[in-house]
Parts: structure tokens; C-alpha cells; sequence
């Protein structure tokens, strides 16, 4: 669903020559008070669905049950809605029916004060049932009538409340506020996609920092992540819960990775203090952690994997030994290396390690990007078993000290890879990794 200006107009004059109540209502409103390009041009009117698709020849029933049409205008597609007034809400997200009503009643339905204004562009007039102007102008995220009532109705707002104040840097008022506090974990019975969606409009730059903020204010990081584990005992004030995350990048991320880290930096902030955050990177930790996000979130395997091994990529790169020359050409092998050193980048920019221990991470990374860093490995499984060793545990182990012997320059040939295989299984002593 798209439409642009002219032809949400087209639309709406229609209409009135019909005889009907026409406005354009709701976010487009918004953000056209507010001087933002409004992204869609919704119509709100006093013609009943039947009656619209009378009216246009190419319509679409989206919403039937509430009302909603797409008419098919030019390159648009736009909405129109009859003025309704929803009914007793069952699930915490759906009215049980709705009917059709006025102006006034279809403003009230609606969430919030600044999403609840009509405009007439024939004459020019914004129309204010609920004093939506006014919190434009103040800046403010105010729930339409009482803020308990309306956020038991439909507990997705207190994530559309988050969106709309980190979008527009708006406040949300104070006892709409405390009822998304009071509300927060029943966000565990909006569906796991839906949450998601939200997350990965609002986890986008240029709104990340501000939206998680308001998240954990608002105490929606629990029901969010309601699989994660969270340490119980007070957290230390001085780790900000923000730190990391306001120094990622102002460019997209994998979602999977922002929801990844931005939990990661929560346990480590829950975490009782002196606690350290090299340790989040452990594999064990990271797999726990990006399981838990996953099934949170029900977000696929695939978007996880990569998330995880970016992750647990910088591990290595973080334990006390500085990393071998193996470590460091095997980091940059790995397909999520990229991402592993923004994340590195920001660590170092929260000052979340060693400053000394990153700028020699960084020298190093990159002089070992200038040498063939990822070679054919001199000898494989295959060779292996042509020399009848049999495949068992330590022949990955085998393969692996070979290959860390040939990254580091301590093997020249095809040979002497062979050589060391053969004198490591006959020790039977493997390197540890
Ligand atoms: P955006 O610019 O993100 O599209 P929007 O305000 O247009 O913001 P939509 O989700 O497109 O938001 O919804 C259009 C309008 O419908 C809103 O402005 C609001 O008036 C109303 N609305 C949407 N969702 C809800 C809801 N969950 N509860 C009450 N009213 C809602
Ligand atoms: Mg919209």
C-alpha cells in the first residue's frame, strides 16, 4: 500500500462530490503539522465501505471488517476508512466488531492525540477532537483518553508509543508513561512477529539508541526478551544500559545482530558488577544468548547463525593472550569478520575494552590483510586417510594444528604438513586451540 498526495486528493474530492464527509486523517495529518513527508495519505469518511466501492471502479476490501477500502487511484493506492468507533477489545489487540460512526468518535478511537487529527485541504482546516494540536506543538506522546483503559485495549500502542516519541524525539506524557510501566508484561501476549516488526522499524538508525532507551525505561526489555535470562540482583548504575549501543554505526545493521547485541548489553548490564564483558562473547554464552533472542523473537535460524558467529567471532580476538597470528587470519576468514570489527570498533568506542589491547587489534588486523590470510590448506581429511590414519575426534584437531602452523609460516610445503600430521597423531599431542 502506497499513495502520494495528488491522488490521495483525487480520492477524497471525489468523494465529497459524492456528498460525503472527506478528510485526510491520522499520521499524514501528523506529519504534515509537523513538516515531515507524510508517508501515506489516508482518507477517513462518512461513506460506508458499500458505498466507496460504489463510488470508485477499482477497489480492494482490506480491512472489510473494519471498514477499510483501497481505492486505486493513478500509481496509488489509498485508503479509506469509515468513520467507526471500535468495539469491546477481546485479545488485547483486536475490537470485537466495530461500528460505524462520526468524526468525533473515530478521532477517540484512535491512539494517541497526535495521530487523532482530521484535515480538510478545501478548506484548509485541521480538525481537533482531542487536543492533538497542542501536543504537537509541546511535543508530546499522549494516550487518547485514559491511557490504562486504552493500552488494555491493544497492548501494541506501548510499542507505537515508543516508536512515534523515538521517531519524532517527542516526549511520552507522564501518566501515559506510567501506564506502558504498568502494562509492560503483558507484552507477552502480543505475538512474538509482531513485536519483531516493531523492533526492526524502530532498531534502525536513525532511531536505535532513542527507542531502546524509552524501552528500558518503560520496562519493555523483559517481555520483549522473555526468554533471556536475566541475573537477578541490582545492577551496577554505572554501566549505562545504552553504553554499546549508542556507538554502533548510523548505518543498517543485520536486525539479528542489533537485537543480538542489544541483549547481550543488557545481561552484561543486569550482571552483578565486576563481571566482564569479554566473557558475553564466550561460544557457550553467545549460543545461549542468540537462542534465547531467537525463540523470543521467533525469528529464523538463518537470521541467528550469522548473528551468533559474528558475535562470538571477537571472542578470540578479546581473551587475555594476545591473539596468535592463526587467530587473527582465521578471524578475517570468517564471513562475518566485517561485522565482528564494527562491533569491535564500537566496544572499543564505549571504552567496553582495553584501548591498547584494540589499537594493536587493529594494526595487527590489518597487516594481516595484506598477506594471503586465508590460503588452500596444504593438506585436507583426504590426505589424512591416504596415509591411513583413521577419522576420529583428533583428526580435526590434526587438520586444525596444521592449518594454524601453515597461517603462521611454520610450514612451507604440502610436505611437511604431512610430516607434522603424521608426528602429531604418532604423539598423540594436540595443540590446544
Ligand atoms: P506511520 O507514519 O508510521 O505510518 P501512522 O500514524 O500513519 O504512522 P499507521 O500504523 O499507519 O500509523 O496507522 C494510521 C493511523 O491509524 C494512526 O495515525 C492512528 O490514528 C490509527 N492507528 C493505527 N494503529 C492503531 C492502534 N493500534 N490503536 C489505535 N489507533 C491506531
Ligand atoms: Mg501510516
Amino acid at each position: 500500500k502506497s499513495s502520494d498526495r495528488a491522488d490521495a486528493t483525487a480520492v477524497l474530492l471525489r468523494l465529497r462530490d459524492m456528498g460525503h464527509i472527506a478528510y485526510f486523517a491520522g499520521g499524514c495529518v501528523r506529519d504534515l503539522l509537523l513538516g515531515r513527508e507524510p508517508k501515506d495519505w489516508d482518507i477517513a469518511t462518512d461513506a460506508p465501505p458499500a458505498r466507496v466501492r460504489e463510488i470508485f471502479p477499482r477497489t480492494q476490501a482490506v480491512g472489510a471488517a473494519f471498514g477499510v477500502i483501497l481505492v486505486r487511484q493513478g500509481k496509488s493506492q489509498v485508503e479509506v476508512a469509515t468513520f467507526r468507533t471500535d468495539g469491546r477489545y477481546i485479545d488485547g489487540r483486536h475490537p470485537q466488531g466495530v461500528t460505524f460512526s462520526n468524526p468525533e468518535e473515530d478521532a477517540k478511537r484512535r491512539d494517541f492525540t497526535i495521530n487523532g487529527l482530521f484535515l480538510d485541504p478545501v478548506n484548509d482546516l485541521v480538525i481537533d477532537y482531542v487536543g492533538g494540536q497542542a501536543d504537537l506543538a509541546a511535543k508530546v506522546i499522549r494516550a487518547i483518553g485514559d491511557p490504562r483503559h486504552r493500552f488494555d485495549e491493544d497492548y501494541l500502542r506501548m510499542l507505537r508509543a515508543v516508536r512515534f516519541a523515538a521517531r519524532l524525539n517527542f516526549e511520552i506524557e507522564p501518566a501515559t508513561a506510567t501506564a506502558i510501566q504498568v502494562h509492560s508484561a503483558l507484552l507477552t501476549r502480543i505475538s512474538p512477529e509482531r513485536i519483531a516488526d516493531e523492533l526492526r522499524v524502530m532498531l534502525a538508525p536513525p532511531t536505535r539508541v532513542a527507542a531502546w532507551r524509552l524501552m528500558h525505561v518503560l520496562g519493555l526489555l523483559t517481555p520483549i526478551f522473555r526468554f533471556v535470562e536475566v541475573p537477578a540482583g541490582e545492577p551496577d548504575d554505572d554501566r549505562t544500559i545504552d553504553r554499546l549501543f549508542e556507538k554502533l554505526p548510523a548505518e543498517p545493521l543485520p536486525f539479528s545482530l542489533v537485537i543480538a547485541t542489544a541483549a547481550a548489553q543488557w545481561l552484561w548490564w543486569a550482571s552483578p558488577a565486576g563481571s566482564d564483558i569479554r566473557r558475553s562473547f564466550e561460544k557457550p554464552v553467545i549460543a545461549m544468548l542468540v537462542g534465547a533472542v531467537r525463540k523470543s523473537l521467533k525469528l529464523s535460524n538463518d537470521e541467528c547463525d550469522s548473528a551468533g558467529q559474528t558475535l562470538e567471532g571477537l571472542h578470540p580476538l578479546l581473551a587475555d593472550d594476545p591473539p596468535t597470528v592463526a587467530i587473527l587470519k582465521r578471524f578475517l576468514a570468517r564471513p562475518t569478520a566485517g561485522l565482528s570489527r564494527t562491533l569491535l570498533a564500537a566496544l572499543n568506542e564505549a571504552n567496553l575494552i582495553d584501548e591498547s589491547r584494540y589499537s594493536m587489534l587493529q594494526q595487527s588486523l590489518a597487516e594481516m590483510e595484506r598477506t594471503d590470510f586465508a590460503p588452500q590448506p596444504f593438506i585436507t581429511g583426504d590426505d589424512l586417510t591416504a596415509t591411513g590414519m583413521r577419522p576420529g575426534p583428533v583428526f580435526r584437531q590434526i587438520l586444525d594444528a596444521a592449518y594454524d602452523a601453515q597461517l603462521e609460516g611454520r610450514l612451507a610445503s604440502r610436505d611437511e604438513a604431512l610430516r607434522l600430521a603424521k608426528e602429531l597423531e604418532r604423539t598423540a599431542v594436540v595443540l590446544p586451540r
